[in-house]
């Protein structure tokens, strides 16, 4: 299959656009100027219900809805397009909506950038002990954008990708000089994006030179779930796996961090057909995704999901909460009831597919994981622990935070039973005045 990509500028030449209504299709155009969208013919004929695409999750997904903007952006944007077609004019008001979308979560991609030889290395990130991302540049953009994205600014040109990630050699002199470094984890956008040729530049330095320390070759994708033919029939399938074979042999894990989000995305004989093949030379794929109003905000459909991979022999790995980020408000369901639905789907379901951790949340002290809610001496509280921290040692420890039935992100939250700080708050603090940068700081994020 030859990929086609849709976006803006050319998805009114989709057969399937009669199917949607004149309101969803000024929807599209309305936010699809402020939001990145992208989708491509696999997603549009093989994974999209289009008997009634306004309802359909994978739909929701990789189109842009209404309920992605608040009503007055929404209004002061389709006001600009009625009125102009000057592309600058346009642009203007998008950045200004883009701006109050809060598009710089966590400083994301500024942040624990490591130092060697007292330079930075930009499109390296370090946050936690045992693994290294590592951003190649010419993995930054995706077969198709999820609607919920926190990479969304990167996508809309807002931010200029600023890593300079070309050196293979110095990921690899990193690696092996920081020998707690256990893995590496491509990510992106999509690293799955490279022609094979391009990732094996990365990879090759690692493998021929001898970096004792390295365990685990990670690469995050969601090619699997918009793209599945990359491991099927593109030009460069071929020596993709060569790559790969060659990294199984070697004695490294080769895990595949597959984010699917909802069943549909595995039920294609494509999507079969790919995993059947990485698995059979001995790549690992593990599953993680978040939990998405919308899109998949029910037990049935985790249960579904996870038994699913597990079927194709597939790891369920995280269930995320998504960022305070872009249409959050669209996707966000209350922790309470992310808490609900993991746990409802994780009772459904037996052992083999409980090895998944969540509902997490990635912020500035680590992923922090809801376990519960509990009471202490008649008070309701949140039960918390870490699943990674910027210090190893708070890893796994439990700690409590007020019951909030309306937060929605670790921000929302406040240490329970009359606690000033949450344990790990000074310590951070520490870290922040001795070791972080000045964007770094703010409280969660
Ligand atoms: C999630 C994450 C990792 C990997 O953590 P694991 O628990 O080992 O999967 C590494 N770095 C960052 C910044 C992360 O968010
Ligand atoms: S595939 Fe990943 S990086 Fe790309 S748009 Fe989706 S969530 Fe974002």
């Amino acid at each position: 299959m030859k990929l086609k990509s849709y976006t803006l500028s050319n998805f009114k030449t989709l057969k399937q656009v009669e199917r949607l209504s004149k309101e969803q299709i000024e929807a599209i155009e309305v936010v699809g100027n402020v939001l990145p969208f992208k989708t491509n013919n696999y997603v549009v004929d093989e994974l999209i219900n289009w008997e009634d695409p306004e309802n359909d999750p994978m739909f929701k997904l990789t189109f842009p809805q209404k309920g992605m903007l608040s009503d007055e952006h929404y209004q002061a944007m389709k006001i600009v397009l009625n009125n102009t077609s000057n592309k600058d004019d346009i642009k203007r008001v998008a950045n200004v909506i883009r701006m109050e979308l809060n598009p710089h979560p966590a400083g994301q991609i500024e942040h624990n950038v490591p130092e060697f030889n007292g330079e930075k290395i930009m499109g390296l990130q370090h946050k936690y002990r045992e693994t290294v991302l590592f951003f190649p540049s010419q993995g930054q953009t995706c077969h198709a954008y999820c609607t919920f994205c926190f990479r969304w600014p990167q996508f809309v040109g807002m931010d200029e990708f600023k890593f300079a990630a070309k050196e293979a050699s110095l990921l690899k002199d990193y690696v092996k000089e920081n020998i707690g470094v256990t893995d590496i984890l491509f990510t992106g956008g999509d690293p799955m994006i490279m022609k094979a040729k391009v990732f094996a530049s990365y990879v090759l330095p690692l493998l021929e030179n001898d970096v004792p320390n390295l365990q685990t070759i990670r690469i995050g994708t969601k090619a699997l779930a918009y793209w599945p033919y990359k491991f099927i029939s593109d030009d460069d399938t071929e020596e993709l796996f060569d790559l790969f074979e060659l990294i199984v042999k070697k004695g490294i894990n080769l895990s595949i961090m597959a984010h699917f989000s909802h069943p549909v995305e595995l039920e294609t004989e494509a999507v079969k057909i790919a995993i059947k093949r990485l698995r059979s030379i001995g790549v690992q794929i593990r599953t993680q995704s978040p939990l998405l109003k919308h899109i998949n905000d029910s037990p049935d459909v985790w249960a579904e999901m996870w038994r699913k991979q597990v079927n194709l022999n597939c790891i369920p790995y995280y269930m995320f909460i998504p960022r305070d980020t872009g249409a959050q408000e669209y996707f966000a369901l209350p922790l309470e009831k992310a808490w609900d639905v993991f746990r409802n789907a994780y009772q459904r379901v037996s052992g083999v597919c409980r090895t998944v951790r969540g509902p997490s949340m990635s912020c500035t002290p680590g992923k922090v994981q809801i376990l519960g809610i509990s009471e202490i001496n008649n008070k309701k509280v949140f039960v918390l622990r870490m699943l990674q921290g910027r210090n190893p040692d708070w890893v796994a420890k439990p700690f409590f935070a007020e019951y909030d039935p309306n937060a929605i992100w670790m921000d929302d939250l406040r240490p329970a039973l009359g606690d000033e700080k949450f344990f790990f708050e000074d310590e951070l603090e520490w870290l922040f005045n001795e070791h972080l940068t000045d964007d770094e700081i703010g409280r969660f994020e």
